[in-house]
């Protein structure tokens, strides 16, 4: 999404942002106001102090001071100071609290709703349907959560307040010096507005360009990160650390300088206003005390200007900086509001559904489907009865569609034509849940966490919940008890991050092991055994036909020896079953 305009951000933000969280926001634009006022207050407050505190009888000719005079109980001028030099000092004390009580609050509250959109946008993230996280790389939206989810409260929201205070700060200020010199405050402002107008013209694009820079080369940054150290031993064996340097060092180059030059174009109009400005005064100055003009009468004029100038500049940068910040995160912006708008469905969150009813089989019919970077259908009319009990083996070549069967099974992906059914219902958007919590996977690589291997098994269960009988039943049957017999601590051993300290064999098992802990009914096998060494696959085959006979199990294999064990073998070639019989029939039309 590229930005879609504030008007269109705010709303978005509004409707993910929790509502007190919204309440708190309109609490601190209050604060924002009063603190902005407080501070003008006490600033322009100092002089008229001095000068009442240097001559305190000519209070007494005001008559608006009357009622203070009363208020404090004076019975003279010099009763006056003491209270008064408290006054200010209580004023002044007042504004320097409520500055910072905002600028915790600014910073308290801007990180709280960064993490409110950080964890909305991963929550959402991992709702989202197989095909999405298929077609995306997952370093894109790891920027997305970690660094850029952040940039829609500092390049955004913050911004915003920056711009309320100093709009309101700009017409105080304006309507002070209207009242006062009105030439002076025109022309001044005039100036100002010129100058930042004409700026922020020229750098629209530049600020734009950098902004998209950043959010393009976030993730490329990340992706050479993971990439460099996610494939170490290639790296390792390659010698190949210089190229993933060169790919980091130029992501991260383009990101960072692009930062800095938009730092340095939201500070560049100060300076070029200051310089017009003194500039100015010179040449002024230099008119009247050379021209009929004389400086006593030109240099008050020349002070309140350059006074004016003094409290407005800071106010313009602080606006037009503002700006710059949200020109620069537009496209970071616009690409966290198209994550925070991932559509999440009712029956997808909340609590899961009871299993679906599974007694009698699985049907697929006339199921057909292609992935849209291919004209080649995956898979083309396929129609296909599982009894629910029976082993299935499923052979084919690289690419004929195995995997995509696989994923229809587990409602994974959507087919595009055609239909499945478990007992007759249909699987659509309200069963797909219901269906899928009766399916475990076992993957040709298992993705292992850095935890204990009790865990690893028990995969999507806090560690304290995990319950021990069953745990026990899924590594006998996974024939994984000798191996944890061995393991110093047991099923407590940490098993390292991607499992490095395990051989693949015992992998595959954990894998297996982790399928049973579900207790599912249909576990599916996508060449889980295809990486190991035959007599590894061997020994996993052997523990695999020893599961319960009541589970359906889908098996999908390169060498048909290795699905001897199934009832059913089903050759798929090009998205079609070409054939299917016994291991035995199968094995004699190709013996391989
Ligand atoms: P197999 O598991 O039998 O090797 P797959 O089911 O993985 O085959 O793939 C079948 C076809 O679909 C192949 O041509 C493959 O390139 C293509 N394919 C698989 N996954 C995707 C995807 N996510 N996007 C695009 N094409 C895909
Ligand atoms: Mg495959």
């Amino acid at each position: 999404m590229t930005f879609p305009g504030y008007r269109r951000a705010l709303r978005i933000l509004a409707r993910h942002i929790p509502r007190h969280r919204s309440q708190q926001l309109v609490g601190l634009a209050v604060l924002t106001v009063a603190s902005t006022l407080a501070e003008l207050l006490s600033i322009s407050a100092a002089f008229p102090f001095l000068a009442v505190i240097a001559e305190p009888e000519r209070l007494y000719d005001l008559p608006a001071a009357e009622p203070l005079i009363a208020f404090l109980g004076a019975e003279g001028p010099q009763d006056l100071i003491a209270p008064l030099c408290l006054l200010f000092a209580a004023a002044v004390i007042m504004a320097g609290a409520l500055r910072l009580t905002l600028i915790w609050t600014q910073s308290r509250l801007s990180h709280l709703i960064g993490i409110d959109l950080a964890v909305e946008i991963f929550y959402r993230t991992l709702y989202q349907p197989y095909s999405v996280h298929a077609a995306r790389n997952s370093s894109r939206t790891i920027s997305v959560i970690m660094g850029k989810s952040m940039r829609l409260v500092t390049g955004f929201m913050l911004p915003l307040f920056q711009i309320l205070a100093a709009a309101t700060l700009m017409v105080l200020a304006m309507g002070t010096l209207l009242l006062f010199v009105p030439g002076v405050a025109l022309s001044l402002v005039g100036g100002i507005a010129a100058v930042y107008g004409l700026t922020a013209l020229v750098l629209l694009r530049p600020i734009a360009h950098n902004g998209t820079t950043i959010a393009r080369e976030m993730p490329r940054t990340m992706q050479a990160l993971q990439e460099g150290l996610g494939g170490i031993r290639d790296v390792l064996l390659d010698g190949s650390q210089p190229l993933h340097v060169a790919r980091f060092a130029r992501s991260v180059r383009l990101q960072r300088l692009a930062t800095a030059d938009n730092v340095v174009m939201g500070m560049a109009p100060r300076y070029v206003v200051e310089t017009i400005g003194i500039v100015l005064i010179v040449i002024v100055a230099y008119v009247l005390v050379t021209g009929e003009g004389r400086l006593q009468t030109a240099l008050p004029v020349l002070g309140a200007v350059a006074l004016a100038a003094q409290r407005l500049l800071p106010v313009a940068q602080q606006a037009y900086n503002a700006w710059t910040q949200i020109r620069g995160a537009q496209a970071v912006i616009g690409e966290c509001l198209s994550y925070l708008e991932q559509p999440t469905r009712a029956g997808d969150t909340g609590l899961p559904p009871p299993p679906l009813p599974f007694e009698r089989d699985i049907r697929l019919e006339g199921v057909s489907l292609s992935y849209a970077s291919s004209e080649r259908p995956a898979l083309d009319a396929v129609d296909l009865v599982i009894e629910r009990g029976t082993r299935i083996g499923i052979v084919g070549p690289t690419g004929s569609g195995k995997s995509t069967l696989a994923d229809v099974l587990m409602g994974l992906i959507v087919p595009d034509a055609g239909q499945m059914r478990v007992d007759a219902t249909p699987i659509d958007d309200v069963t797909r849940r219901a269906w899928q919590r009766r399916i475990a996977h076992v993957p040709q690589a298992i993705f292992l966490t850095d935890a204990s291997l009790a865990e690893n098994i028990a995969f999507s269960e806090e560690p304290d919940r995990i319950d021990r009988a069953r745990l026990a039943r899924a590594v006998a049957q996974a024939q994984l008890g000798t191996t944890v017999a061995e393991l110093p601590q047991g099923l407590e051993t940490v098993v390292g991050e991607r499992g490095v300290r395990l051989s693949g064999g015992q992998r595959q098992r954990i894998a297996i092991a982790r399928a049973l802990y579900r207790e599912a009914d249909v576990i599916v096998f996508d060449e889980a055994t295809s990486a190991l060494d035959t007599r590894t696959e061997t020994r996993v085959m052997e523990a695999i036909a020893g599961l319960d006979r009541n589970l359906t199990l889908i098996m999908i294999a390169h060498r048909l020896t290795t699905l001897r064990d199934c009832d059913r073998i089903l050759r798929i070639e090009a998205g079609r079953i070409v054939a299917t019989g016994t291991p035995e029939e199968m094995l004699d039309i190709d013996p391989h």
